[in-house]
């Protein structure tokens, strides 16, 4: 990570933030993170739309319509499986600015009687994510919600679809001391900066010394939220079949090392520089997410790569018929769709991981 310390800057979060470490004494890294991407006043998410060309960072959608619709046909196929039944919940979880749910539910009209089956809910924490939907998706489907959080979807099975939904869901770390794994914290410097510390709380956690033995002191462990995602998909399954999938930068393996990312317009920066103007995240640990889904007595499919995932699915079939349909578009289409699935680039750098309730079959594409 680079961090070239003259480039920090007070913003009104920082200057706050600094102001309740102050008063308090240091903080949670957790609840600094919280902070920059959700103060009411403040936060990345809370208050700027960060997805897309203008904003902070560009995500699988917003590259190309064809990601939302290979999809959204994924999403068609797990319907067949489940027996295409008379309603189906089709769920969203961090939207975005609502690209990859038309790109889904354009592709998905093509399924006789499916979009009458449908209901589409949309969850997002950000109203001005939830207006930015709205615009996107007005008249896509003559039923659309909306919510704030994880929530029971009735009337029937719930499909889910989240990208780079995880790698914001409440990102942490934990750091070895040399009496055993702490929660990693922020506290300020001589100088009134922001710097690393370690909570000097009770709390340890000797569960990380089973998993890591040996680790140095000094090693870093970012983590997610895993446990409390699990139990979100419970509540929206409702005891219904669920299928969902994840789709994120990260790693098979739970791997020690710094993954905390600051990225603000379209450069990575240290996540101290423009606390609540730059969006905050960590390389998801899709081991752990799958260990989280297994306790909560889900199955896993997978992860595999984003390329071999889209390969399976027909991305390239179905970017040639739309080259075919827009000749003076095929060089774009074609771009696009390459670094969705190039290698090394992201069709490898993003996993995709499938979760359903272990009565139903393996998922398409894994
Ligand atoms: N899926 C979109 C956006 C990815 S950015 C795309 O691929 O372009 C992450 C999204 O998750 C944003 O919409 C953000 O507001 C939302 N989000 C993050 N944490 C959330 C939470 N805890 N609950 C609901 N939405 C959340």
């Amino acid at each position: 990570m680079t961090y070239d310390p003259a480039a920090r800057r007070d913003t009104p979060l920082a200057l706050k933030l600094k102001e309740r470490i102050r008063r308090e004494g240091g903080m949670l890294l957790a609840d600094f993170i919280a902070a920059c991407l959700w103060d009411e006043s403040h936060g990345a998410y809370a208050t700027k739309d960060v997805i897309g060309k203008p904003g902070d960072f560009i995500t699988a959608p917003e590259i190309s319509q064809v990601f939302g619709e290979v999809l959204g046909l994924w999403a068609a196929v797990v319907s067949q499986q489940m027996g295409s039944p008379p309603r189906v919940n089709l769920a969203e979880l961090g939207p975005g600015r609502g690209t990859l749910m038309a790109d889904a539910l354009r592709a998905m009209s093509s399924v006789k009687g499916l979009k009458e089956a449908l209901r589409v809910t949309l969850i997002e924490a950000s109203p001005l994510l939830r207006t930015k939907q709205q615009a996107t998706l007005a008249g896509a489907h003559p039923n659309l919600s909306w919510a704030e959080g994880f929530l029971p979807l009735d009337g029937g099975p719930a499909i889910v679809l989240a990208n780079e939904f995880l790698d914001v869901f409440a990102p942490d770390q934990s750091i070895k001391t040399a009496d055993g794994w702490r929660w990693r914290a922020v506290s300020l410097d001589e100088a009134g900066q922001f710097q690393f510390a370690v909570s000097t709380g009770t709390r340890l956690r000797p569960e990380l010394d089973a998993q890591f033995p040996g680790a140095p002191v000094g090693s870093i462990l970012s983590h997610i939220r895993s446990d409390a995602l699990a139990e979100g998909l419970a509540s929206i399954a409702n005891g219904q079949p669920l299928a969902a999938l994840f789709i994120d930068y990260g790693h098979t393996q739970s791997l020690l090392g710094e993954t905390l990312q600051a990225i603000r317009g379209h450069a990575f920066e240290h996540p101290f520089t423009s606390p609540g103007e730059a969006d905050i995240s960590v390389q998801v640990d899709f081991a752990d997410v799958a260990h989280a889904m297994r306790r909560a007595g889900f199955a896993v499919d997978g992860p595999v790569t984003q390329g071999e995932f889209l390969g399976r699915l027909g991305i390239v079939e179905r970017a040639s018929k739309l080259m075919s349909a827009n000749p003076a578009r095929a060089g774009e289409i074609e771009t696009a769709v390459a670094r969705l699935i190039g290698v090394p680039g992201m069709g490898d750098r993003f996993k995709v991981i499938g979760i359903r309730r272990p009565d139903m079959p393996p998922l398409p594409g894994f």
